[in-house]
């Protein structure tokens, strides 16, 4: 494994453990909204699926192929926005870009925080946040489509 760094012991833990075993890891047959994501500065490429009902995240899941840092941060967030309503996983992609890039917002990541120490490795900001601005064009995208009719 590469790319590390001095990231803090626990937090590597859990990013290896999701770059290994990812979660929702598949393509969504059912899905309303996806996008593609590309990082070239790294390699990472996925595919972000969504199921939105209701204004609702339903079912999230996503496919590609990156380092352990994009596979690990889109693992991460499948989880932390699965059944949360869409107005929220926006603020959430908000906050996240702003802890992965500028000052750590006054909230909880819960998990995602082991994303946090990512910050210090300019190089790797791009592979963190890739999945979460897929996901926002993903929905973002069908909003626009739908206000066209
Ligand atoms: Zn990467």
């Amino acid at each position: 494994m590469t790319g590390f760094g001095d990231l803090r012991e626990l937090y590597q833990e859990v990013i290896f453990d999701h770059n290994r075993r990812p979660r929702n890891f598949h393509a969504l047959e059912d899905a309303t909204h996806r996008a593609d994501g590309h990082n070239p500065l790294c390699g990472d490429q996925l595919t972000v699926y969504a199921r939105v009902e209701d204004g609702v995240v339903q079912d999230i899941s996503f496919i590609g192929h990156g380092c352990a840092i994009s596979t690990a941060s889109a693992s991460l967030m499948t989880e932390a926005v699965k059944g949360k309503p869409v107005e929220e996983v926006e603020a959430l992609f908000h906050d996240m870009h702003a802890m992965l890039t500028e000052s750590h917002p006054d909230r909880d990541f819960g998990k995602l925080e082991v994303l946090s120490g990512v910050r210090e490795f300019p190089a790797r900001v791009k592979c963190a946040t890739l999945a979460w601005h897929t996901l926002h064009n993903a929905i973002t995208q069908a909003q626009e489509i739908a206000k066209t009719e």
